[in-house]
């Protein structure tokens, strides 16, 4: 259930995002909330407007024309700079598929549209981005750029985006017989891909800000020290088990009572240790690290040895949400697995 976002919420999200905002004319009070609804809203269209020339084409969404009255959208994007010229309802989605709309709230992939059964205007907003349409007319990164964030800053206003990445949808993808965006230059995966990009980041993020690999002599980050004050016991194969919060002595972090090594949106880089007993050579010790909202890395395996199965592994990555580290054993010849002991050692930098 989203509520929409007042007007100036939304330019402040705008502006925060780094987009350049034009407030035209009486764009805050402009709209078609006399003739239905308006939220609750559950995603971002991005449309191409079939013009060019920027001041004709943000007059005629601004007004509409004489079988579609205006406002044809809520922001006209052109170049880097976002015209808002509607705040409410606004004429730009027409009806659409619903399974589509299902998609969309689930953040699921998007199955293709093939009714027009449901009330797009309702429940989007719309960006109608300059271009003649034509399959021909090329896309200028500074003004995909500019889509690119003035999706994600909607999208982070309202907290979408965490379950996948299909908040931000074509008119192509909602309406049968619609072709919009299209040409050279813009595809609505990779624009998802870029939103989905943006919201790991801080709202004034740039690509390009964030280095592959942290200067380490420069930047020494925070340090990650911590270790497990006694065994943990796991009596059953194959179960995944979270470290306690409460056996960790050394810099803690607690996220619902499991260790947390990092935090949301830190970059980290921890090698972990682990002393096991119970295993044979048959068998082996699974780590894995997942995050809070559900973000699961791939697992690393410690092999199993018959006097107590040393081993370690190295993991590094951008948290999302607070990481923790998961642990398994598999072995058909043990009956249990006693954890004697897990050190992590690491740093951790902000993003
Ligand atoms: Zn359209």
């Amino acid at each position: 259930m989203a509520t929409p976002l007042s007007a100036a919420k939304l330019v402040s999200a705008l502006k925060a995002e780094g987009v350049k905002v034009r407030e035209y004319r009486s764009w805050r009070t402009h709209n078609r909330n006399h003739v239905g609804s308006w939220g609750p809203v559950h995603g971002v269209m991005i449309h191409h407007t079939v013009t060019s020339g920027t001041e004709s084409s943000v007059d005629l969404c601004y007004d509409g024309h004489s079988t579609l009255p205006g406002p044809l959208c809520h922001g006209v994007i052109a170049d880097g700079t976002v015209h808002l010229v509607g705040h409410g309802r606004a004429n730009h989605a027409g009806s659409g598929d619903r399974d589509v709309l299902d998609a969309v709230i689930a953040e699921r992939a998007l199955p293709s549209d093939n009714q027009a059964n449901t009330d797009g205007n309702r429940h989007f907003y719309g960006f109608e981005a300059i271009n003649l349409g034509d399959n021909k007319d090329p896309w200028p990164p500074a003004q995909v750029e500019a889509i690119v964030r003035a999706s994600a800053a909607i999208c982070r206003a309202h907290g979408w985006g965490k379950q996948g990445t299909t908040s931000v949808i074509g008119h192509s993808e909602w309406q049968p017989g619609k072709v919009d965006p299209r040409g050279p230059g813009i595809t609505m995966n990779a624009v998802r891909k870029r939103v989905a990009e943006r919201l790991r980041h801080p709202a004034d993020w740039s690509p390009g800000d964030t280095p592959e690999h942290p200067e380490e002599d420069d930047d020494m980050g925070r340090l990650i020290d911590a270790a497990m004050t006694r065994p943990l016991t796991i009596r059953d194969e194959g179960v995944w088990v979270s470290i306690p919060g409460d056996t960790i002595y050394g810099e803690t972090a607690i996220a619902k009572g499991t260790y947390s090594f990092a935090g949301a949106r830190e970059r980290y880089r921890v090698e972990v240790d682990l002393h096991a007993i119970g295993l044979t050579p048959t068998g082996a010790i699974q780590l894995r690290v997942v995050e809070e909202d559900g973000r699961k890395l791939p697992i690393r395996e410690i092999p199993g040895t018959a006097k107590g199965t040393y081993g370690g592994a190295g993991r590094e990555g951008t948290a999302q949400s607070r990481p923790k580290l998961l642990l398994a054993w598999h072995d058909e010849n043990a009956e249990q697995v006693v954890i004697e002991r897990v050190e992590m050692h690491g740093q951790a930098w902000p993003t």
